[in-house]
């Protein structure tokens, strides 16, 4: 019996090669009928016997058959009256292009065909390192505007030859209407210069194999990928990786690196299963490993942390580079980004050969131009789960859903540290990629340029603004400047918690356990360590780590003495003298009066906060292990007490659960501080301390759950905030957690640092207007 039903497909099914795969399969079958894109999705109408349309349905949900970037969400089926004497199964492209929302997809790595054909000699585009079709490839990073078509990418500049257009027009091609088709007669061309500029190359093939030499000689080569340039170095050659550091201005913050084979990351760190996965997705992200002992990788490339961040090779530049490299006989690079310090990642090729000129030796670049900046993602493992840490490259734009639709176009401005923004329109939430941190003039420049290219780009237009509750955020002035917007300020480790909520589909209210450095809080103090009551809607403090005093605003978040004083003054009280702990507190500032300054600033409460942060007592108990007593990076004394511990040691410090205002529960850790101090002078290993120091928190935190549970009934906990990308600390917490009968939710698909703050704003605002 003939019948005729329309299939409505909802996910991303736009922009990923799924009409063409509708017409391979409907046409295989000898069905008939029409697809096209609309706003929401994709429509099928099918017609045919009902054992071909049943057969239909199964293989376009067949690994085999759909396409490798389609997701599907949602498939509806409905019947409807069969059309009489119908021709052929058509794809109907005169309809609209679909919506802007569905349209931009992330950029993805080279897939395997494209590899097959680049290493292919009879093929066209052998050795050809800008080769992609529907399944990979740049995306995000070229698109100027929408509809997503090729003029306006950066590679409407290049008009395609006969052998491209022919398979970009054609439908059965694997390279039908990718964008950015091209080969080596008609598209984008490298060239190797020097550090003025100068050319030194020009041919493909030389420029590369003379970019290997020059790595293999331990020189610094700038290289313009996919979202903007990496600086390259040999990563077991340590005088060339210090080069690098001294000239970078990045005195200690971890570099990443770069294989072409998983077998070469595995000489040098742990790969799970799972890890592997991750490494080899079409995100392709850097993945934080264990590192192997004794490996032969360049001390300064990772110093005072456990694990390396490794990325697979990702674009098809980069797998010709290794192949020339490998025959060098060098195996791993330093892929960092080309940027000085903190300053945004850069993209263009003379800004490049500019700022870049006295950090690298050459410059192997292109003419394809990058139209968005977009860095490497971050991912690390959590209970075998990839949880990201920085979300860039690959993950961006892909939309976080909601269940309902927002009634407002929104836009959430996030936070001034690790900085995101989010859109939220219709039933998505659509994050930026991570922007960095606005005190820098030029990533706040960034942030604005790049606010109002995203809300062109999703034609999103906000009546409602979304921003923290600090009266000094920079995002949170730019927030209150925009003009006819009604603007809503909101807590941020409330914003911490509803971004769990957001990624969950969950709308709460459930128990929030924010892990956090700083935050503003209503009360005017610095807030870190919360536990809150906490649904979409509103939030109520139930407990914090207990206030103590911290001196020196600005300071306090880098130099670790200042809230080693602190927390020694609030422990001992009025029994503290500073003769009685010079012994440890010059381990962190040998200059005696200095501490005397501090000190007497704390006793006198002289520019003082009071604050619940919990990230200033990792820095504070790193220090007094000797670990380190300035933060040169974000985290980097948590990180380094992080990286001493030994696992399965499981004692711990004593703290106090206080009921003190009679209103909200305190955490004190005085015990945990007094007891670490007493385990110090019995010389006790760094890694034992270390270890009872985080178990203690782990439990401290526990305690507040169950206190929260037992006075709300509330059985969910939700975990956010920076101090949980500590992997140690979040997966203790979780199994405890869970132990206890708690359900769990944690960020995986924004970070739990402040790159997460945008999408929780946004998803509370959806709910107020
Ligand atoms: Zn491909
Ligand atoms: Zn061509």
């Amino acid at each position: 019996m003939i019948q005729r039903q329309r299939i409505f497909i909802t996910g991303r099914v736009q922009g990923v090669g799924f009409r063409p795969a509708v017409y391979r399969i409907a046409r295989g079958l000898g069905l008939s009928g029409v697809v096209y894109n609309d706003t929401k999705g994709v429509t099928i109408e099918l017609q045919g016997k009902k054992e071909k349309t049943t057969e239909f349905l199964v293989r376009l949900q067949s690994d085999a058959d759909k396409p490798p970037l389609a997701e599907i969400k949602s498939l509806d089926v409905v019947e409807i009256p069969v059309i009489e004497a119908e021709g052929k199964f058509t794809i109907r492209t005169s309809d609209s292009q679909g919506s802007p929302l569905s349209q931009v997809t992330a950029d993805i790595a080279t897939c395997r065909d494209c590899l097959g054909e680049v290493a292919d000699k009879e093929d066209f585009r052998y050795g050809y390192p800008f080769i992609n079709c529907t399944n990979c490839g740049p995306r995000y990073s070229i698109v100027k505007n929408i509809p997503y078509d090729r003029p306006n990418t950066t590679m409407s500049v290049f008009k395609m030859c006969d052998r491209c257009a022919a398979q970009y027009t054609e439908i059965t091609d694997r390279r039908f209407h990718a964008q950015p088709v091209a080969c080596g007669e008609c598209g984008p061309k490298i060239r190797l210069t020097d550090n003025k500029g100068k050319t030194i190359e020009t041919q493909t093939e030389k420029v590369i194999a003379e970019t290997a030499h020059l790595l293999s000689a331990g020189k610094i080569v700038a290289i313009k990928g996919i979202g903007g340039f990496h600086l390259a170095v040999d990563a077991l050659n340590n005088k060339a990786v210090e080069k690098l550091r001294e000239r970078k201005k990045r005195d200690h913050k971890p570099f990443a690196m770069m294989a072409d084979l998983i077998e070469k990351i595995k000489k040098y760190a742990i790969v799970s299963k799972s890890a592997e996965q991750l490494l080899k997705s079409t995100q392709s992200p850097i993945v934080l490993l264990p590192k192997k002992r004794n490996c032969p990788i360049a001390p300064s490339v990772a110093e005072g942390v456990s694990t390396y961040g490794f990325m697979l090779c990702y674009a098809p530049l980069h797998y010709l580079l290794f192949e020339q490299l490998n025959d060098c006989g060098m195996d791993v690079l330093v892929m960092t980004s080309g940027n000085i310090s903190d300053e945004p990642l850069i993209r263009k090729n003379e800004p490049a050969l500019e700022r870049l000129t006295d950090v690298a030796d050459a410059f192997l670049m292109h003419d394809r131009k990058i139209y968005r900046q977009v860095d490497d993602s971050i991912v690390h493992l959590v209970a075998e789960q990839a949880v990201l840490l920085r979300r860039a490259r690959g993950y961006v734009p892909s939309p976080i859903f909601t269940e309902e639709n927002c009634r407002q176009d929104i836009f959430a401005a996030g936070a001034d540290l690790k900085n995101t923004f989010c859109f939220a329109k219709q039933n998505q939430f659509i994050c930026s990629e991570h922007i960095g941190d606005l005190e820098d003039a030029e990533v706040y420049h960034h942030y604005i340029n790049s606010i109002e290219h995203l809300r062109k780009l999703f034609e999103v237009e906000p009546k409602v603004v979304a921003c923290d509750l600090h009266p000094g955020y920079l995002s949170t002035q730019y927030a209150l400047s925009s003009v006819g917007s009604k603007v809503i300020n909101i807590q941020h480790h409330w914003a911490h918690i509803a971004s769990v909520l957001a990624e969950h589909g969950h709308s709460g209210p459930v128990i929030g356990l924010a892990a956090d450095g700083t935050g503003y809080g209503t009360d005017g103090a610095v807030w870190g360590c919360e536990c809150l009551i906490a649904s979409l809607e509103k939030f109520e403090r139930f407990g914090h780590l207990a206030y103590y005093q911290l001196a020196g605003a600005d300071k306090a978040s880098k130099e670790a003495v200042r809230p080693a004083l602190s927390l020694l003054q609030k422990a001992y009280g009025g029994k503290f003298n500073l003769q009685k702990f010079e012994w440890l507190l010059k381990r962190i500032e040998p200059d005696i009066n200095r501490l005397q300054i501090i000190s007497e600033q704390l006793e006198k409460g002289v520019n003082c906060v009071e604050t619940s942060s919990l990230g200033r007592v990792f820095d504070a108990v790193a220090a007094m292990l000797r670990l380190g007593s300035y933060n040169h990076f974000d985290a980097q004394l948590p990180m380094a007490l992080e990286a001493v511990i030994e696992n399965e040691i499981e004692e711990q410090y004593n703290f106090e659960l206080t009921n003190r205002t009679g209103e909200t529960l305190q955490l004190d850790l005085d015990k945990m501080v007094k007891e670490l101090i007493a385990d110090i002078q019995k010389g006790l290993t760094n890694s034992v301390i270390s270890a009872k120091f985080h178990n203690c928190l782990a439990a401290g935190l526990l305690e507040m759950a169950k206190a929260a549970r037992e006075s709300t009934k509330l059985n969910t906990v939700a975990l956010s905030g920076g101090v949980f990308c500590n992997r140690y600390l979040i997966i203790r917490c979780i199994k405890l957690l869970k132990e206890t009968g708690f359900s769990v939710l944690f960020n995986r698909d924004v970070p739990s640092n402040d790159g997460g703050i945008s999408l929780g704003q946004a998803a509370i605002a959806a709910q107020q207007v």
